[in-house]
C-alpha cells in the first residue's frame, strides 16, 4: 500500500518538475544567446574580390547572423571594435601534423617515435594545437600521427569538447604504405620498432586497413604513393611508386564507398600519376607535377596542397635533391596556377618545429610564387574549406556560417605578411586573443 501511494506521487511529482524544468531550460537558453558584434575596419569577406570599408559582423552564440557595410550595432549587444584593423575569415591550412615536432633529419625523426611516449606526444599536440589558434589557424587537416596511432582524434575530441584550444579538426589517423616502406628502417631485425605508418598490403589487406581506421575515426584516409625521388636525364622529378595500382585503387575505393576522402602524399612524377589513376581527391606536395599531370590535375578537380613551407624549410639540412625540388615546385605552381588547378593552403606544419616557424608563412610563398594577395588568402580559407567539405560552415564570412574571424593590424592585400602577425581571433564566436588596441 506505501509503496503504490508512493509511485503515484512520485509520478505527479515528476511530471510537474518536467514542465517546470523545460519552462526553465528554454528561459535559460534565452539568456545564454550571447550576441556579439564586431566592427571590421576593412573586410576581406572571402567572397568579393576588394575588401569592405567599415563592415558589421553580428554574431550569435557560434554563428555569424548578419554582414552590413556600416550599420550600427543593435542596443545592448558587446562590441568588439576592430575599426582600425582588417578581418578576415579563420585561416585554414590542410596539411599538418599535430603529433611531430620538426622532421629535418631521420635522427629528428627516429628520436620521436623511439624516446617519446604517445602520451608524451599527445600532450605536445594540444600545446601545438592552441599555438596554431593563436596564429589564426581556426580549422585543420590533420594528415597522419607520424606512429602515435589515433592519439589525433583524441585530440580532436578534446578540442571539440572545449577541454583544450584549438583548430576544428578532420583528421587522417595512421596513414598507409605497403610493408617496409616508410620509417623506421634500419634497426637490427631482432628489434620491434614502432612504424610512422600502418603497413598494408594487397587488396584485401587494403580494404580492412580502410575499414580499420575508419571504425576508430579517421576523417580522411592517407597513403604514401611514392618515395625515393631522383631527377632522370629527362629532368623530371621520378620516384618510386609503393603500392600496385590494384592496391590504391582498393584503398580509394573503400574510402569512397564508406563516404570518406582520400590524400596521396605524391612528391615524385610516377608518384603523382599513379594517385590521379587511383582517383584520390588531394595530392599532397606534388613538386614533380608535369604539364600534362597539371592538365590531368585541372581535368579531374583534384585538389594540389604545395606545402611549401616544409621544402624551403627542410631542403638546407638534407642537402641533395631537396634544394632542386623547391625550384622544380615553384615552376609548377607557376603554371598550375594559369591553368586554374585548385590550389588549398596546406603546410606541413609538424614537419617544421611549431614553436619555430609560424605556418602562416605558406601565404607568402604563394604570393611570392604568382597569386596576388587576394588569390593567397582564398586558397586558406575558401578553398580549403571546399577541401574539407565545410563551405556551407566556414571560408567566407556571411551569414549562417561558423563565427570563425581573425584580424589583422595593417593590409595583407598590400603586405601578405601581415598573416603572420594574427592579432585577434575568434572561434565559434568565442575570443581566444585580443590584441588589437
Ligand atoms: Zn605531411
Amino acid at each position: 500500500m506505501r509503496g503504490k501511494l508512493s509511485v503515484a506521487a512520485v509520478a505527479v511529482i515528476g511530471i510537474l518538475f518536467c514542465v517546470i524544468g523545460t519552462g526553465q531550460a528554454q528561459e535559460k537558453e534565452k539568456a545564454a544567446a550571447k550576441r556579439i558584434a564586431v566592427r571590421a575596419g576593412r573586410l576581406i569577406d572571402g567572397k568579393s574580390d576588394s575588401a569592405v570599408a567599415n563592415a558589421l559582423i553580428l554574431v550569435e552564440n557560434d554563428r555569424i547572423v548578419s554582414v552590413s557595410a556600416g550599420g550600427t550595432a543593435p542596443a545592448g549587444v558587446e562590441v568588439v571594435d576592430l575599426s582600425k584593423a582588417t578581418v578576415l575569415p579563420g585561416l585554414i591550412d590542410t596539411h599538418t601534423h599535430l603529433l611531430l615536432n620538426g622532421d629535418i633529419t631521420s635522427e629528428d625523426y627516429d628520436v620521436q617515435l623511439l624516446k617519446q611516449s604517445i602520451p608524451y606526444r599527445a600532450i605536445l599536440s594540444a600545446r601545438n594545437a592552441r599555438i596554431a589558434l593563436e596564429h589564426g589557424f581556426t580549422a585543420m587537416r590533420d594528415l597522419e600521427t607520424e606512429g602515435a596511432m589515433y592519439a589525433d582524434v583524441d585530440i580532436k575530441n578534446a578540442i571539440a569538447n572545449g577541454e583544450v584550444p584549438g583548430p576544428r579538426m578532420q583528421v587522417a589517423t595512421r596513414a598507409m604504405t605497403p610493408t617496409g616502406m616508410y620509417p623506421l628502417l634500419g634497426y637490427s631485425w631482432e628489434l620491434q620498432v614502432p612504424k610512422g605508418v600502418q603497413y598494408v598490403d594487397g587488396v584485401d589487406g587494403a580494404r580492412k586497413a580502410v575499414r580499420e581506421q575508419v571504425m576508430y575515426g579517421a576523417d580522411w584516409i592517407k597513403y604514401y604513393s611514392d618515395r625515393k625521388y631522383h631527377f632522370e636525364a629527362d629532368g623530371v622529378l621520378h620516384s618510386m611508386v609503393n603500392f600496385t595500382d590494384e592496391e590504391a585503387k582498393a584503398i580509394v575505393d573503400e574510402t569512397h564507398r564508406l563516404g570518406k576522402k582520400v590524400a596521396a602524399h605524391a612528391i615524385g612524377s610516377d608518384g603523382i600519376a599513379a594517385a590521379l589513376r587511383a582517383g584520390v581527391d588531394t595530392i599532397e606536395h606534388g613538386d614533380g607535377l608535369t604539364d600534362a599531370l597539371i592538365d590531368e590535375i585541372a581535368r579531374k578537380g583534384v585538389y594540389w596542397v604545395p606545402t611549401i613551407t616544409v621544402g624551403a624549410y627542410v631542403a638546407p639540412g638534407r642537402g641533395g635533391n631537396w634544394t632542386k625540388m623547391v625550384d622544380l615546385e615553384k615552376a609548377a605552381f607557376q603554371k598550375a596556377l594559369k591553368k586554374n588547378v585548385k590550389i588549398a593552403l596546406g603546410t606541413d606544419a609538424g614537419g617544421f618545429d611549431w614553436k619555430e616557424l609560424n605556418q602562416a608563412k605558406e601565404f607568402e610563398y604563394y604570393a611570392n610564387y604568382g597569386m596576388t594577395p587576394m588569390q593567397a588568402i582564398r586558397s586558406g580559407t575558401v578553398v580549403a574549406a571546399e577541401l574539407l567539405g565545410w563551405s556551407d560552415k566556414m571560408g567566407t564570412i556571411e551569414a549562417g556560417k561558423w563565427a570563425d574571424l581573425v584580424a589583422v593590424s595593417g593590409d595583407p592585400l598590400k603586405d601578405i605578411t601581415e598573416l603572420e602577425r594574427v592579432k585577434f581571433v575568434m572561434k565559434g564566436g568565442l575570443v581566444y586573443k585580443n590584441e588589437i588596441h
